[in-house]
């Protein structure tokens, strides 16, 4: 071959060729907060570190995670049946994006919401309908119900809303329902519930028993730490899990993740206590930028949304010179993540020096 020669392109579908991979935020500097990807600042509790140190490496795992589903259905209440586990909820999510749209099928979400949601779309091959965020950064559900055509086959809903925070109430959510036919999946993305303490929120595990349609999604990553281990889960009715089932890699939760998830749940208790210490910090971070002027929607992840407009770029440089690393997502704002006690005093420098020049 002539080394000016070219081989032929292999054929890819060109709407994958033209697509990003998911965008992590920027690594951090040794001395710099991370701060951009809503982690728990905490260490593994012991028990965490000794079930990875007690799981197989040279055996698969169990591809069916039969004692974790077992664990979680003991404590909602359900049928193993009912409850499925992917390698992090993200995989969950497309699992059931791919098992119900198709090539021609839309699918409905608020915007923006989680950023992984339109590449999950477009792999699947379907459609994605983005529903602009109301003024005041929630969840528009009249205006995506009425988005709702013959051609959905699933809406997202996610609450509390990643990047912007917001919940969507329980009233809300069921008179959304009442106007969605039964047909049309519902994923409900709960992956910062735990985080929630408005008791007008939607909590999806109450509702699983009157909507067939209904799958809620959680996490181990957020609230329990375990990001690092991938794991998420799924509740909602047998045949849809199966389809999740059905789509999903071979044997991908890995051991350690399983049992960490397990250990997880037995020792929630110490683990939310650790919750409501940054739900306390997130609220007291919140009225701090109130003061300095900002105009925020209260949050209610382990996260806050400040709407930078066009001068994202330029704010995320400034909270970079302070130490923290955020998530640009420009041009609507950045979100920032409750870490660590230390970071409090230079997030707050950055947010400061940022709105005295947005003002
Ligand atoms: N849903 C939302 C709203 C998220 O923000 C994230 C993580 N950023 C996920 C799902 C996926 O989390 P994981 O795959 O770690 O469970």
């Amino acid at each position: 071959m002539n080394a000016s020669e070219q081989p032929p392109r292999v054929r890819l579908r060109p709407e994958i060729e033209k697509m990003q991979p998911y965008r992590q935020g920027k690594p951090a500097a040794e001395d710099a907060f991370k701060l951009s990807s809503n982690e728990n600042p905490f260490d593994p509790i012991p028990a965490v570190l000794e079930a990875i140190a007690a799981s197989s490496v040279n055996r698969y795992p169990d591809g069916a995670a039969t004692a974790l589903r077992a664990t979680l259905a003991a404590h909602y209440g359900l049928t193993p049946d009912n409850v499925h586990i992917g390698a992090g909820s993200a995989s969950i999510l497309a699992q059931l994006i791919t098992a119900a749209a198709g090539v021609g099928d839309e699918v409905v979400y608020s915007w923006r919401s989680f950023e992984a949601y339109p590449g999950l779309v477009m792999v699947a091959g379907a459609t994605s309908v983005q529903v602009p965020n109301t003024g005041d950064h929630r969840h528009d559900l009249p205006a995506m119900a009425a988005a709702v055509t013959d051609r959905t086959r699933v809406v997202i809903v996610c609450s509390p809303n990643n990047p912007t925070g917001a919940i969507v109430t329980k009233d809300e959510f069921v008179a959304f329902m009442a106007t969605v036919p039964q047909t049309v999946l519902v994923l409900l993305d709960e992956a910062y519930i735990e985080f929630v303490t408005d008791p007008t929120a939607v909590r999806g595990t109450e509702l699983l028993a009157d909507y067939p349609n209904l799958v809620v999604l959680r996490t181990f990553s957020k609230a329990y730490g375990l990001a690092g281990l991938r794991v998420g889960y799924a509740l909602g009715a047998e045949y849809v899990l199966d389809a999740a089932r059905a789509s999903a890699i071979p044997l991908s939760v890995i051991e350690a993740a399983q049992r960490a998830a397990i250990v997880s749940i037995e020792h929630q208790a110490e683990l939310l206590e650790r919750v409501g210490h940054l739900a306390e910090l997130r609220d007291r971070i919140w009225t701090s930028l109130g003061e300095q002027g900002w105009s925020i929607p209260r949050p209610h992840g382990n996260f806050i949304w400040l709407p930078t407009g066009e001068h994202t770029a330029w704010a995320a440089e400034v909270f970079s010179d302070n130490g923290i690393v955020v998530r640009a997502l420009a041009p609507e704002g950045l979100r920032v993540s409750i870490g660590e006690h230390e970071s409090v005093e230079k997030l707050l420098r950055a947010a400061e020096e940022v709105v005295v020049k947005l003002r």
